[in-house]
């Protein structure tokens, strides 16, 4: 007998988190950050639905913020460790929280300094740039495809989810004396077929309970455009315009497959002579930690390492990175035409925005979006041809060519999810399937699709529901 809490990510995407108990133990699976309003954050990223202090040990999924953006919070509550993960997921995890940590404390750094003028009490940070680095000291590298034995009761393994570096659905199996086992499936998040450097997803076999990610239920992706040649035929324009290329990305994943991509270019010879400007500490963190983990890439990118003179997927000679404030604002005097890579991936915070200043009133600038803008972001604005725009507090026309290459989609869509779902039953067939990490439109329309399929019981469980795993039989 076993039970799993849903204390994050149910009926919305962010902030995942599920504690699972057994006997007297239990284990977190993700500790993610919830985002959405201000006030609504504030108070959930604090509260617990459980006490940290009991809790036996945290396994993580992945590094992207909603899954590991509040181990620092746990770790200041009390949780004593460890935190289970793979050695690329611990890499990128390290980057993220430092740069989560110092945005905590700058941000209530700046909300105190307006409360302390309004003679309030001052408000502490949700979690410091110490808490992070304890959480850090607490992670525990594993491998793909091995079986852990975390407790005597409780094995785990991580399994490919090819959703971005490191990546992994979860396969748990609880033993408990005299009973037959329990084996639990969590999904993470699941990315898709044929993304650059990535293996593709590689499901665990058979579970008697589902727990998975649902983002994209309801939707399918448009068919993939070739993301290069857009790519190609964007820096061509920008050189014979002898313009500025700008390439708003998300400094973990994005950045580096539009990297990838660029070197398979360059190395064709169908790169112009132009520089490359990487223009994100946390991008460039995060591309070392990509080239340290070459136990991650799929077999194109190892058979390029392997057979090509120039042994490194993620460089080529005219891409440079940028490092200080200073040689950022240098770039804005670049004369000539130039590719610049720089976020946040939607423009609403970053480097980005001095680049987009510079340059937005400029006919003869790209902006080339990557990803997905949510509403209300200046990259929404941009890509709804806005006109003027405000950016760092100027008001600025838009002349720029505003561009977008659909397709870098890191999350399976429905027919992927169902695909990703056929191949778990493969290996016997859930009792029951719980939905989480996803709006409840997506959710209904995924739950309906999986018990036409045959699964009576799926259900799409409520913040902090509870719900009891029994062994066959
Ligand atoms: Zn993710
Ligand atoms: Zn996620």
């Amino acid at each position: 007998m076993a039970r799993l809490t849903f204390c994050g990510a149910a009926r919305t995407v962010t902030g995942s988190a599920h504690l699972l108990e057994w006997g007297d133990r239990s284990i977190l699976m993700d500790c993610g950050l919830y985002q959405g309003r201000r006030r609504d954050a504030f108070e959930r990223n604090r509260q617990f639905c459980f006490d940290p202090k009991k809790v036996g040990a945290v396994v993580l999924s992945h590094a992207h913020i909603d899954h590991c953006g509040n181990l620092p919070s746990l770790v200041r509550r009390g949780f004593e460790g460890p935190i289970y993960a793979t050695a690329a997921t611990a890499d990128l995890a390290r980057v993220m929280l430092m740069d989560s940590a110092e945005i905590q404390e700058s941000d209530v750094a700046y909300v105190n300094r307006q409360r302390k003028r309004d003679g309030k009490r001052p408000f502490e940070p949700l979690y410091t740039v110490k808490d992070a680095r304890r959480a850090i000291e607490m992670f525990e590298p594993v491998d793909y495809q091995r079986e852990y034995e975390l407790f005597p009761e409780l094995h785990a393994s991580w399994h490919d989810a090819g959703h971005m570096l490191g990546s992994a659905s979860l396969a748990v199996r609880i033993q408990e004396p005299s009973t037959a086992p329990i084996r639990l499936v969590f999904s993470g998040d699941i990315g898709r077929r044929d993304t650059p450097i990535l293996r593709d997803p590689e499901p665990p076999s058979g579970a008697d309970y589902l727990l998975m990610e649902s983002t994209y239920g309801d939707r399918l992706h448009p068919p993939r455009q070739d993301i290069t040649s857009i790519l190609k035929h964007a820096i061509h324009e920008a050189f014979s315009r002898n313009a500025v290329l700008l390439v708003p990305a998300f400094s973990v994943g994005r950045t580096q497959e539009v990297i990838y991509r660029l070197n398979e270019l360059a190395e064709a010879e169908h790169l112009p002579e132009l520089p490359v400007f990487v223009d994100s500490p946390m991008a460039n963190e995060a591309l070392n930690v990509f080239k340290s983990h070459p136990e991650c890439f799929d077999d194109e990118t190892i058979r390029r390492i392997s057979t090509e003179e120039d042994r490194d997927p993620l460089g080529f000679t005219h891409l440079h990175l940028i490092r200080t404030v200073e040689q950022s604002r240098r770039l804005n005097d670049f004369d000539g035409p130039c590719v610049i890579i720089a976020a946040s991936g939607m423009c609403e915070s970053g480097r980005i925005l001095h680049h987009l200043k510079h340059h937005v009133s400029n006919p003869a600038t790209i902006v080339m979006f990557t990803g997905f803008q949510a509403p209300e972001t200046l990259g929404r604005r941009l890509l709804d041809g806005v006109t003027p725009v405000n950016i760092l507090g100027r008001s600025l026309e838009v002349r720029a060519e505003i561009d977008r290459v659909d397709g870098m989609s890191g999350h399976a869509d429905r027919d992927e999810l169902l695909e990703w779902f056929e191949s778990v039953r493969a290996g016997g067939a859930p009792k029951g399937i719980a939905l989480v990490h996803g709006e409840p439109e997506a959710q209904e329309s995924l739950a309906a699709e999986l018990r036409q399929r045959g699964i009576a019981d799926v259900r799409i469980p409520d913040l902090g529901e509870t719900w009891e795993l029994t062994p066959n039989g």
